[in-house]
């Protein structure tokens, strides 16, 4: 990781950056909502972008058990 990052990718915060990242399900989750960028899924996020989007998971807890829990990288779908 050689680019160096001008603030919090998701609000622009100047803050400090702490890779957090959530679970197959809940990076799924947040992308399919709109919460999340896609491209920001291997980035980290600033304290109050992850206490948002933890908040977000928490409140929609029931939608979230609609995504699938991880990839199923042997695709034996039928
Ligand atoms: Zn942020």
């Amino acid at each position: 990781m050689s680019t160096k990052t001008p603030g919090c990718p998701r609000c622009g915060m100047n803050a400090r950056l702490q890779k957090r990242t959530f679970s197959d399900q809940a990076l799924k989750a947040l992308i399919a909502w709109g919460d999340l960028d896609a491209k920001l899924k291997e980035e980290g996020v600033c304290d109050s972008c992850y206490g948002e989007l933890r908040d977000v998971l928490i409140e929609r807890s029931e939608d979230l058990k609609q995504f699938p829990e991880s990839p199923r990288p042997m695709g034996r779908a039928s």
